[in-house]
Formats: C-alpha cells, structure tokens, sequence
C-alpha cells in the first residue's frame, strides 16, 4: 500500500502544533523510518496514518484515497501498534489473537486458521498455550505484532517497536519485520534512536518539532548530506602516544582518549572518507602502533542528523 500525507498537521490545543505541513510519500512494499526526538510528533503522525486521529488539516491518501473518505474500510487494512500496548499477563497468545480477531469480525474458521498461520509464522507455536505473563519481552513483542497482521492488512504501523528490547530482541524484531515486508505488506516504524532503523529502512523522514526536516531513500539522503566526518573508536595495547602524534599530522580531532580492560582509547573524528581512515590505520600499524580495534562509532544516519542539526544552529 501506498501512503501519502499532503499537508499534513494537527493540534490538540486548537492553538500549538504538534505536526505541520508534513508531506510524505512512502511507496508500496517500503520499510519507511519516522525518526525525531521524543516530542516530535511521531506518535500523531502514526495514529493519523493509522486512521485513529483525524488530521486538523491536510490529507492521509491510502493507496490514492483520502483515509477520511471511509476510516472504517481503510482500518481493515491498517495494522496499527501504537505505544503503550498492554498485553494481558494471564492470556495465552492464541487467547490474544482471538480476541483481536474478533474485533476484525473475522469467522470462526477463519480465524481460527489465521491464528494458526500466525503463530507459526512468529515462531511461538510452542508457547501457544504459555500466559504472556511468563514470555519473554522478545516473545511478547512478537506477539503483539503478530496481532496486528490477523487480519492480513496492507500496511503495518509500528510505534517504537524496539524501545526496551535487548539486542537479541531487536535482531528479532528485524528478521520479523523482513519477513512481513517479503509478504507484501509496506511497513511504517518510529523511532528516536536513528541507528535502530539505519540499515533496515529503505526510506526515512527526520521530523523535529512537528516539521519535517528531511525524508526520501536512506541512500540518497546520505549522498546527499555528503558526510564527510565519521567518528571511530581506536584501541590500542602499545603506542598510544605514538598514535597520538601521527594523528596530530592528519585531519583529525581527537574527542576522548582513555583506557579499558587494558587497551588504550582514542575516540576521534576524521574528516575524511573511509579510504583516509584506512590509510591513516597503515600508518599507525607501520610505525609499531598496537591496534586492537578501530570501529566507527555512529551510523551514516547519525552523522547526516549531526550535519543537519549543525547547519540549524549555524
Ligand atoms: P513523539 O511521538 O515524537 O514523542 P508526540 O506525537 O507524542 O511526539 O507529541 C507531539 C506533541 O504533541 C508534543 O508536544 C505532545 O506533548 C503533544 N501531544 C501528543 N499527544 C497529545 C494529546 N493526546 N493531547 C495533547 N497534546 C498531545
């Protein structure tokens, strides 16, 4: 399913703005990233696209058609995770979906087919009959996604649908929305954490205070943003001084330098691409510096909310 806001805004207040003039186009099959801090009005953007808050001005079109034109009819497509979901502690999985299902007004057959399906499909079969109670927060998260799919929608929006998983979690959680992506389905998540959704997004919008600051293909806003400062974290067992030295002779600005289990560590940014970093590690190596690791730091998206960021204030 297509989704496109033209103009998007709304205000609870009839006074302030917690979204304005917001214009996206996600296309059909996408994974599509809303990323801005807490307060940016990610939550209102989801629950407008969702169906469940009607914008005070501008339009939701669904594959071409304005949302409002029949919310019903368009939420039977929508599957809709906003935050703050309760999953009921003393309910089993299967109890959960049928009790969503039925909200769909699914049949019986039909749905009892469709649980099957889904649980199979989120690898929780075996805890068909476990209360949510005793799952792990992965397993719920599944869950609760699960439910959101019963219905076969066209379009799946997550509200922050990694915040409070551990990592085992969250390498779920993207095999899970992969797999709901191979099916068809276009995927919208949120979040204020940009290296959650840098590389499994295909397209992206940054928003800050209700406006969009920038959107469109993760590839091209890199490009685009030119990034041209990446910060890594090099650690030594021998040599740090002598690291720090030849450091000194590039374009490079050191930010902490410190020590760990042992090791010695710089963090630093260099202005430069990759191809400098490489040539600035051979150095290092050659002149008898120890190297360990030399990891970067920040994701691409990070660094194009640094520069987008920086040019704000300047
Ligand atoms: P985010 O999801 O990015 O944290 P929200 O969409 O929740 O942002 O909030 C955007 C703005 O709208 C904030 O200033 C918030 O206080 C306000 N807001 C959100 N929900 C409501 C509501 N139900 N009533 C009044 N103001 C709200």
């Amino acid at each position: 399913m297509r989704v496109e806001l033209e103009n998007v805004g709304k205000t609870y207040d009839g006074d302030s703005w917690a979204v304005r003039d917001l214009k996206l186009d996600i296309q059909s099959g996408a994974i599509f990233g809303l990323i801005g801090p807490n307060g940016a009005g990610k939550s209102t953007t989801l629950r407008m696209m969702a169906t469940v808050m009607t914008p005070t001005e501008g339009q939701v079109r669904l594959d071409g058609q304005d949302s409002n034109s029949d919310p019903l009819a368009a939420r039977r497509r929508i599957g809709f995770l906003g935050d703050g979901n309760p999953l009921y502690k003393d309910m089993t999985p299967a109890d959960y979906l049928r009790l969503f299902g039925q909200c769909f007004r699914m049949g019986k057959a039909e749905l009892e087919a469709a649980i099957d399906e889904t649980l199979t499909t989120f690898d929780l079969t075996a805890k068909r009959d476990t209360v949510c109670g005793d799952l792990s927060k992965g397993m719920r998260q599944r869950v609760l996604i699960a439910r959101c799919l019963l219905h076969k929608p066209k379009l799946l929006i997550l509200d922050e649908p990694a915040d409070g998983l551990d990592p085992r979690g969250r390498s779920e959680l993207r095999r899970t929305l992969d797999r709901v992506r191979d099916s068809g389905v276009t995927i919208v998540i949120s979040s204020h954490i940009l290296r959650e959704l840098d590389d499994l997004c295909d397209q992206v919008a940054i928003i800050q205070g209700g406006r969009l600051v920038v959107s469109g293909n993760v590839d091209s806003i890199i490009d685009s943003h030119e990034v041209s400062r990446f910060v890594y974290e090099l650690r030594t067992i021998e040599g740090h001084e002598r690291a720090l030295e030849l450091l000194a002779g590039h374009r490079v600005l050191v930010e902490h330098t410190g020590e760990s289990e042992g090791q010695k560590l710089i963090r630093m940014q260099v202005q430069g691409d990759e191809a400098l970093m490489a040539s600035i590690l051979a150095e290092l190596i050659s002149a008898g510096v120890k190297v360990v690791t030399c990891s970067r730091l920040r994701s691409r998206l990070e660094d194009v909310y640094d520069r987008i960021s920086a040019d704000k204030v300047n």
